[in-house]
């Protein structure tokens, strides 16, 4: 099953590292930022959370 992430954004400082690294999986659309856990493994989900400058991605187990 896919991980299930969060996403605060009032603490995201939009560096754009999670839509650079990972674009099938964080996106914008409509304005609007969207995340598919699904679209790629859940290490690389994983790595791209972990380098999020801000933590403002989080995994909820
Ligand atoms: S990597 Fe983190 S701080 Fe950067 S845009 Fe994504 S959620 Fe926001």
């Amino acid at each position: 099953m896919a991980l299930k992430l969060t996403w605060d954004k009032d603490v995201c400082i939009h560096s754009g590292n999670c839509v650079k690294t990972l674009p099938q999986v964080f996106k914008v659309e409509n304005g609007k930022f969207v995340i598919e856990p699904s679209a790629a493994s859940d290490d690389k989900v994983r790595a791209v959370v972990a380098a999020c400058p801000s933590h403002a991605l989080k995994i909820q187990d």
